[in-house]
């Protein structure tokens, strides 16, 4: 049994060494033959120089790609999912919040036929605001979504070959993992952990990304909000029917009357709010298509400790997704 192990760093300095040496340890234990492929996603301190030096110290056992600028964690895992060789890859952060000593438990599940064992954190030692807004996203996300998005379900997974290579030969520009991860299917089996505070550094999630990355959610795996939109439409459709009756009645009844300047006044706002809302969900899902149809690479590679072979790669994706371009210099080469 071949196990890669898929890391995806960005400013990782501070843990990095210690990362590696905690998975090791665990790795050693178990019953595999394991590689640690770790993604450099352009970091700006020393995080390249560190893998180079592991490289040495580690020939064989470990693998690693700087890309050219930070192209984001979603890139970075699929670069690493492209570079894994093994039966199954696990996927983990590097900063720690991962526990490596549930490698072992992921292998057994994985053994008894599981294709993807999906290792999922309560929300212990979070701020009590992020805990509700997260829950509540979810509830709301999964009336809405297609496929089933979990809460506290990340990316810390073990993957099955079959299930790795589903998830490559899924074209898209815009890679919403989460929901990559569940569209796929395949046997799933999910167990808990406790969460654990990162090691050291700092998270790289700002507020505004996280809101960003749940719009993403929403809008990624399908078009039920331009449903909504039209649903909408009709509801207030209806109701203004409803008041123009009842404004033909009441004038009948009762005479012209001209009041209704805050009515009126409300209504366009009202309205013109709405329609700025639905707008911009168009020309959300219109901005996709645009990003999609550039087929751009996910990324671009600067360095990388095994270059026949993430060559080889490139080529062949390209075959398969039919994107991009590989030019090779000397032991540098920039892909998709
Ligand atoms: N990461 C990355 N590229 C980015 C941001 C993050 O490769 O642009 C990596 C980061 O190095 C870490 C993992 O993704 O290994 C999770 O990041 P982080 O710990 O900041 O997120 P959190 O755990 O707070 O959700
Ligand atoms: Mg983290």
């Amino acid at each position: 049994m071949r196990l890669a192990v898929v890391v995806p760093c960005f400013n990782e300095e501070m843990v990095i060494e210690s990362f590696d040496a905690k998975v090791r340890t665990v790795l050693d234990s178990l019953p595999v033959d394991y590689e640690i492929c770790y993604v450099d996603d352009g970091s700006s301190d020393n995080t390249l120089g560190l893998l180079r030096e592991l490289a040495e110290k580690h020939p064989g056992g470990l693998r690693y790609t700087s890309f050219s600028r930070n192209f984001g964690k979603e890139a970075a895992m699929l670069a690493g999912l492209r570079e894994a060789e093994g039966d199954a890859v696990v996927l983990m952060d590097a900063d720690l919040q991962h526990p490596p000593e549930l490698i072992g438990k992921m292998l057994e599940l994985h053994s008894r036929g599981h294709d993807q064992v999906i290792a999922r954190r309560d929300r212990d030692g979070e701020s009590r605001l992020r805990r509700s807004l997260g829950r509540a996203y979810y509830r709301m996300v999964n009336r809405w979504v297609d496929v089933e998005l979990a809460d506290g379900v990340g990316d810390f997974r073990l993957l099955s070959r079959r299930a790795v290579d589903a998830l490559l030969s899924m074209p898209e520009q815009n890679r919403f993992s989460k929901g990559l991860f569940s569209w796929i299917g395949f046997d799933t089996v999910t167990f808990d952990y406790t969460n654990v505070a990162r090691e050291a550094g700092e998270t790289k999630w700002r507020f505004g990304a996280l809101v960003n990355y749940g719009v993403d959610g929403l809008i990624s795996f399908n078009n039920k909000p331009l449903r909504v939109a039209i649903h909408l439409g009709l509801v207030l459709a209806a109701l203004a029917a409803l008041y123009v009756v009842w404004i033909v009645i009441s004038t009948l009844a009762f005479g012209v009357r001209t009041p209704g300047y805050a009515t009126l006044l409300a209504a366009i706002v009202g309205l013109g709010g709405a329609q700025m809302v639905m707008l911009g969900l168009v020309g959300e899902y219109i901005g996709r298509i645009y990003y999609e149809t550039k087929r751009r690479p996910h990324f671009l590679v600067k360095e990388t400790s095994a270059p026949t072979l993430a060559l080889n790669r490139i080529r062949t994706n390209i075959g398969t997704v039919g994107t991009g371009n590989a030019v090779s210099t000397g032991n540098r080469e920039i892909g998709q």
